[in-house]
């Protein structure tokens, strides 16, 4: 039988979105890292952006605009939040459905100082009114406001300092080809290796204060599904469990016991994903499905399934996407223990 649904998927502890144990902005904060050296890992972005960073500045001029896309919790937020320091600018962050009106929006962008970085995230949400008016603020950096209504409405152009928007999208699919031109750099955020994971935990371990061997860190990196807002989650949690039973280190062990108890397996996976395998396999004789089938068959969204479950599940070929549909490959049935025929290993 496939389980049912019976948790806060929403809440999900493998969640690469923040979620309400993460105690708001203040835990992510504190362990951001503030400059180019400190982020680990994505080498590729970081070096282009450390040369269009040093060319921008050698010129006395503001970055490019620049486009970060990739799965949630990879560090878009804290890439921009760097960008901006490197730069010496101040950056102001909102997000897209946060702006609702134009007006919004020309109220941000008539306060930005010269350099500055406006920080959109989920900028595939704007509304297309309000990305009309980022347009012309983005080539020519000024907009025109409409005064009054009817046959007495006049346009009104105001010039803007000159700025570099920074937008982060988990659907660069779904990012308009207009908006989409006006970007001069765009960099994909890829999922992160364990060895890297690894340091980003010792890191974090240093910063919290929290006692943390190797083999721990590793243990917590091979199951944070490429992510480190994960791995950073894991390691606060799993702290509880070496206080309470060990001495308050976080060994292999500790981590190990700590995982299984959370419901997160060997590989980082949790209930919605093997749920999600498990439907494809049990359910529709290892695929094709199609996502729609799929997610209304888990009682799930689609863009949850896509968004969360299938970038990991595919890393580690456990799923393939084919034009008919998804299908589980003979690693999601060996990880399962479920045999081609359907029944499960002994
Ligand atoms: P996104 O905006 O892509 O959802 P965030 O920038 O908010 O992700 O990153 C989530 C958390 O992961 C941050 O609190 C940060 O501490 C951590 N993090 C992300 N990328 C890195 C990195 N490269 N090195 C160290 N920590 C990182």
């Amino acid at each position: 039988m496939i389980e049912s649904s019976d948790f806060d998927f929403e809440n999900r502890f493998v969640a690469p979105t923040p979620i309400q144990s993460d105690d708001g902005d203040d835990f992510e904060i504190s362990l951001r890292p503030k400059t180019l050296d400190e982020y680990i890992g994505q080498d590729k972005v970081k070096e282009n952006m450390k040369v269009y960073i040093e060319a921008a500045k050698k010129r006395g001029d503001s970055l490019d605009h620049v486009l970060l896309y990739g799965p949630p919790g990879l560090g878009k937020t804290t890439l921009s939040t760097i960008i901006a320091h490197e730069m010496g600018v101040n950056i102001r962050t909102t997000s897209g459905p946060a702006i609702e009106k134009p007006g919004d929006l020309a109220a941000i962008l008539t306060n930005l100082e010269k350099g500055d970085v406006l920080f959109i995230d989920e900028i595939h949400r704007l509304s297309r009114q309000v990305e009309e008016i980022l347009y012309p603020a983005l080539e020519d950096y000024k907009i025109d406001i409409i005064m009054g209504k009817g046959p007495a409405a006049r346009s009104i152009p105001i010039e803007l300092n000159k700025f570099t928007l920074i937008g982060a999208t988990t659907r660069s699919g779904q990012l308009s080809a207009p908006l989409r031109d006006r970007f001069g750099v765009i960099e994909r955020l890829e999922l992160y290796s364990p060895q890297q994971l690894c340091e980003i935990i010792m890191r974090s371990a240093v910063i919290l204060g929290v006692p943390c061997d190797k083999d721990g860190a590793m243990e917590l990196a091979s199951r944070s599904r490429g992510t480190p807002r994960i791995a950073n989650r894991f390691l606060k949690r799993v702290r509880d469990f070496a206080d309470i039973m060990g001495d308050g280190r976080i060994t292999r062990e500790i981590a190990h016991i700590a995982l299984d108890k959370l419901d997160v397996d060997d590989l980082g996976l949790d209930r919605l994903d093997r749920r999600m395998l498990e439907m494809i396999i049990k359910g529709y004789g290892g695929g094709p499905v199609g996502l729609e089938t799929l997610a209304s068959a888990i009682g799930e969204e689609a863009v949850t399934l896509e968004d969360v479950c299938e970038p990991y599940l595919m890393q580690l070929g456990f799923i393939a996407r084919t034009p008919r549909g998804r299908c589980a490959t003979q690693l999601a049935y060996k990880h399962l223990g479920i045999l081609k025929d359907g029944q499960t290993m002994l």
